[in-house]
């Protein structure tokens, strides 16, 4: 399946990306994870990312059309995958419909998940995530780490992202209403969008989301 993931900052894409990316076999693509591994390989395009990313804003569309682009072309990915984070706006969206034209295939489904502004700026006060794989999330108390400030998972240390500062979360609910929410229509216009409640325990939500998308559970 070839599924996009859209939501607010804080709705729990990254943590359902997980589970789901996992039941259907198909690889989580997460554009802020590859981000931030450049960031922690220190490359020019980690380099170039942190800036936009610390103030909240989207990273220019040509990097992050590259890069998503030089993602979705690994081999892992030829029968599948699982978009997180992008795409972010319209053009994003264009690029990535030319893109899968030309290689002959086309998305499943864009599910939406809907979460209220209050709780996600509080799921967002509480993430924690993994230095050595931002994947890797955590929650101080919604999910928290058996051992505090640690990654169950792998071990490594556990951070606030610099992004989720209050005011930084700010702008990104704005960035998100202005620049990433008008993909929904996009999305409409083509029959392809499945939205669900992201509010409740993260399994019930997988539930949902499978159901949705009408996959064995
Ligand atoms: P996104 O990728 O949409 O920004 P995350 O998956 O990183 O969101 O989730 C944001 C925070 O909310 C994390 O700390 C995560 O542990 C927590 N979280 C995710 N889903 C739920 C849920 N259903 N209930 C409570 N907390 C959740
Ligand atoms: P996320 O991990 O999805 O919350 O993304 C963190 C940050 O990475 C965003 O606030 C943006 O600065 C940047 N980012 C991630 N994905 C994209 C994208 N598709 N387009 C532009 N910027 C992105």
């Amino acid at each position: 399946m070839r599924i996009v993931l859209v939501g607010p900052p804080g709705a729990g894409k990254g943590t359902q990306a997980t589970r789901l990316a996992e039941k259907l076999s198909i690889p989580h693509i997460s554009t802020g994870d590859l981000f931030r591994a450049n960031i922690s390989r220190q490359t020019d395009l980690g380099k170039l990312a942190k800036s936009y990313m610390d103030a909240g804003n989207l990273v220019p569309d040509e990097v992050t059309i590259a890069m998503a682009k030089d993602r979705m072309e690994q081999p892992d990915a030829e029968a599948g995958f699982l978009l997180d984070g992008f795409p972010r706006n319209v053009s994003q969206a264009e690029a990535l419909d030319e893109l899968l034209e030309t290689e002959g295939i086309t998305l499943d489904a864009v599910l939406d998940l809907e979460a209220p502004e209050a709780e996600v700026v509080k799921r967002i006060a509480g993430r924690r995530v993994c230095r050595k794989d931002s994947s890797h999330v955590f929650h101080v108390t919604y999910s928290p780490p058996a051992k505090e400030g640690v990654c169950d998972v792998c071990g490594g240390e556990l951070y606030q992202r610099d992004d989720d500062s209050e005011e930084t979360v700010r702008t990104r609910l704005e960035v998100y209403h202005t620049q990433t929410e008008p993909i929904i229509d996009y999305y409409k216009a083509q029959g392809l969008v499945v939205t669900i409640g992201a509010m409740g325990p993260v399994d019930e939500v997988t539930g949902r989301a499978l159901e949705a998308l009408k996959q064995d559970q």
